[in-house]
């Protein structure tokens, strides 16, 4: 099986595979993935560690 692996964006929530991944700005430990549709619309995201809220 070569399914490739689908991350959760941390903005809609839904599985996405075409994503940008980052570490949140704030406690730099939480990895935030958001797709590009909620990149392009400048979806806030929310650090589940540290409830970081950024654009
Ligand atoms: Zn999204
Ligand atoms: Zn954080």
């Amino acid at each position: 099986m070569t399914e490739s692996p689908r991350h959760k964006c941390s903005s809609c929530g839904r599985l996405t595979v075409e994503y940008s991944k980052f570490k949140c700005p704030k406690c730099k430990e939480t990895e935030i993935c958001r797709c590009y549709a909620c990149r392009e619309k400048h979806v806030p995201y929310k650090c589940t560690a540290c409830s970081f809220e950024g654009p």
